[in-house]
């Protein structure tokens, strides 16, 4: 059995809450994995810190990173970049640890691509109404913005097909619980020779 750590991949769309259930991921389950800090353009939303909620950098500073090939994938999301920067994930899985990455669908089928024992795991809403629902909620977006999420999260959803595992966000605890049992279960899987 290889001794380096396991990739997850937790993806979905837009508005379905991967980022609530990737921090209650890390405050009930954080010792067992590494939480991968994402790179965006994007500017800050009150309350979120360099460093700790994503890297937060110029477009000119992004895509040197891609032009030194420092990224395990990117992709353009509502005008701005994300992505998840190269060395952290692989020195982590090196040193044996597990490592998550929250990442919307685009980035997530790249990983997909390079990385061929990743788990891949994709949070669905109930329904795309509530998904609206709660996007409008959220109250971070205007109405323009808030319909091309809905849109993107539609094409998004025909994805679902590409990944190892669907998990339904009904309630964050059970989403929780659920995605801990599957990275358990593929831990005890008999690799194949
Ligand atoms: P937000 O602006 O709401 O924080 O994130 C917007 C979208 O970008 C979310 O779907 C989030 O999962 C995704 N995202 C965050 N970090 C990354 C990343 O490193 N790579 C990719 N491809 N998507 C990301």
């Amino acid at each position: 059995m290889s001794e380096k750590g396991m990739l997850i991949v937790l993806s979905g769309p837009s508005g379905v809450g991967k980022g609530t259930v990737r921090q209650a991921m890390v405050a009930k389950y954080g010792q067992q994995f590494k939480y991968s800090i994402s790179m965006t353009t994007r500017q800050p939303r009150p309350g979120e810190v360099d460093g700790v909620d994503y890297y937060f950098r110029t477009r000119n500073e992004f895509e040197t990173e891609i032009a030194n090939g420092g990224m395990l994938e990117y992709a353009q999301y509502v005008g701005n970049y994300y992505g998840t920067p190269l060395r952290y994930v692989n020195q982590t899985l090196e040193q044996g640890q597990d490592v998550l990455l929250e990442i919307e669908v685009k980035g997530a089928m790249q990983v997909r691509s390079k990385v061929s024992d990743g788990v891949f795991i994709f949070l669905t809403p109930p329904d795309l109404h509530i998904l609206q629902e709660r996007i409008v909620k959220r109250g971070t977006d205007d109405m323009a913005t808030i319909k091309r999420r809905m849109q993107t999260a539609r094409e998004e959803i025909n994805l679902m097909t590409n990944y190892d595992y669907a998990v339904v966000n009904d309630q964050v605890e059970l989403a929780v619980d659920r995605i801990e049992q599957i990275i358990a279960s593929e831990h005890l899987r008999v690799a194949r020779v």
